[in-house]
This record gives structure tokens, sequence and C-alpha cells, in this order.
């Protein structure tokens, strides 16, 4: 029995970041070293391991990082006031503040106080907008490296029938929209849909981003299928798992991405190359070439 190729994002993420790191080795070299600032509010454990991995992925691609670490118990005021100083500094191209944020801050209105020309994490409207109006602008992170690897494995879209299962702002929507501009039709589904797999076995390409284990088993998945896995989630053994049943999916699909290994890597890939297009974006509004 054949089984799908594995989509291998921790190379593809490889050879995105090696891109990312000549192209700041390039800015370095005109004097205009990129920057990224990084705001984590709270004390949560996840989010210091991902803002440990950003720092560390800035580090190796070139790119100047400056983290900020406040109490949970930080003002919403402060933290805009923070914002509104990165927002006028040179040299900060992008700004990310690490969600979640505890209750009783904003994360919409902290989204939207980044200027826009820093909003690395594409989550601001104007970023949602450019990208529902077909303009350039930062795409969201995690969508946009599904839509890398799913280039990766050489399907032309036009024309094929995707489905993405999760509608949220940062992944599900974003990603429905990256597909649409790739001119494949597209249906979102989510968890009022009742028949997913009816949907997803009509799929040439399935993006399952949930959060819940063994949303997408082999019999709703077509012969040949791409299949990308976002979730992140853990088994009852505590291992990290995404939400498709890989061992059976495996069988049937003609590529799927592994967790892990699949797209988490990518996520901090385009958000590296994110910051690189701000900084060669802020040096190329001043007249100053890189
Ligand atoms: P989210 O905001 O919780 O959205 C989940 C989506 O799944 C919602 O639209 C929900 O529908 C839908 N859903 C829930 N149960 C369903 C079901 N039984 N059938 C069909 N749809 C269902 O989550 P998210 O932020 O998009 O993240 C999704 C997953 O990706 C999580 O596991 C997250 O950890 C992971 N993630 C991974 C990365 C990475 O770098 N690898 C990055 C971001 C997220 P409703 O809208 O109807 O509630």
């Amino acid at each position: 029995m054949t089984t799908a190729a594995r989509i291998d994002g921790t190379a593809i993420a490889r050879e995105v970041r090696a891109e990312v790191a000549r192209r700041a080795a390039r800015l370095a070299a005109g004097g205009h070293v990129p920057g990224l600032a990084v705001i984590l509010v709270g004390d949560d454990p996840a989010s210091q391991v991902y803002v440990r991995n950003k720092i560390k992925a800035c580090a190796e691609a070139g790119i100047r990082s400056i983290q900020e670490t406040y109490a949970d118990d930080l003002a919403e005021a402060e933290l805009l006031g923070r914002i509104a100083a990165l927002n006028a500094d040179d040299a900060v191209h992008g700004i990310l503040v690490q969600m979640p944020l505890p209750p009783h801050i904003s994360a919409q209105r902290v989204i939207e106080a980044i200027d826009a020309s820093k909003d690395v994490d594409g989550y601001s409207v104007e970023s949602a907008g450019r990208l529902v109006a077909g303009l350039p602008g930062f795409k969201p992170c995690t969508p946009w490296g599904c839509m890398t690897l799913i280039e990766s494995t050489g399907i032309a879209l036009r024309g094929k029938h995707a489905v993405v299962i999760g509608r949220s702002n940062t992944v599900g929507k974003p990603m429905a929209l990256m597909l649409l501009r790739a001119d494949a039709t597209v249906t979102v589904c989510h968890s009022r849909t009742p028949d997913l797999g009816a949907h997803t076995r009509q799929a040439d390409v399935v993006v399952a981003a949930v959060g819940r284990a063994n949303t997408l088993t082999a019999d709703m998945v077509k012969p040949g299928a791409i299949v990308i896995d976002v979730g992140m989630n853990r088994n009852a053994a505590g291992k990290l798992c995404g939400d498709v049943d890989f061992a059976g999916v495996v069988q049937v699909a003609g590529a799927i991405t592994p967790v892990p290994g699949g797209v988490g890597p990518m996520t901090i890939a385009m958000l590296l190359s994110n910051t690189v297009d701000a900084a060669e974006r802020a040096f190329a509004a001043k007249g100053l070439s890189c």
C-alpha cells in the first residue's frame, strides 16, 4: 500500500529562515538592522516558550529583537503607551504582542494600537482588510505558512476544491482567503457544520484548524488529497498531536503534514519573513537603499 508523502515543515521552514537571514544580512550591510519588539504580559508558561523561541529565531536570522516582559496586572493604558513608543521607534520594524493577554486587557484594542506598518502578526483589521481586498499587506503567519507548505507539494490550486475546517480570525478565515486568492474553490466548515465528512470527502486540499484530536479521520479524506494539520493538542498520554488521525489519513492522502514538524515551524519562519518585509518597506519609504 502506498502512503502519503510527508510534507516536512521543519525543512521548509529552514529554507524560509535561510532566505530571511540573507535578506536581513543585506539590510544590515547597508546599516539597517531589522528589529522586532516582542511583548509578553504575565507568566503563562506556554507563552514564555513561544516568546523564547521567537527571540532565538530572530537572533539566528540576524534580526535584532527587543523583549519587554510585564506582570499580568499591567494596566491596559500602560501597554498601549509602550506600543505607542515602539510605533515611534525607527529601530523597531515589527511589533508582536504575545497572546493571550490577561482578561482585563482588550486584545483587539492592543492589536489595533500597533502601527499598520509594523503589524507583523497580520492580526489587525487593516491587515485583514488588505487580505480581503487582495492588496499587499502582512499575512497572518500560520495560514501563510500553510500556503507555503501546500505550494511545496507542487499542486496547482487553480480550480481545486479546498476545505478549511475552522473559522477563527487568526487561522481559518485568512486561510480560506489565501486559498481563494490562489483560485481554489473554498468551503469553510465549523462547529455548526452538520456533516463534516460530506465536505472533506470532496476536497483536493483539507486544512484542519480546530483544536480537537481526530477531527479528520481516514474515511473523511478523498484518496490523494493534500492534508494540512494546524491543530496542536495533547492526547491522553500527554503527547503533542494535531487534529488529524495521522496514522489513518496517511494511508489515504497524497501528502500530509505531521504534528510536530509540520505547520508549527512555519509560523515562526513567516513571522521572521514579515519582519524583514517590514524593515525593507521602512527603508524603501525613507528612500534608503538596502
Ligand atoms: P479557535 O479560535 O478555537 O477556532 C477553532 C475553530 O474550529 C472554530 O472556528 C470552531 O468552530 C471550529 N470547530 C470546533 N469544533 C469543531 C468541530 N467539531 N467540527 C468542525 N469545526 C469545529 O482555534 P484557532 O486559534 O483557529 O486554532 C486551531 C488549532 O490550531 C488549535 O489547536 C491551535 O492550537 C492550533 N494552532 C496552531 C498554530 C501553529 O503554529 N501550529 C498556530 C495557531 C493555532 P466555531 O467557530 O463554530 O466555534
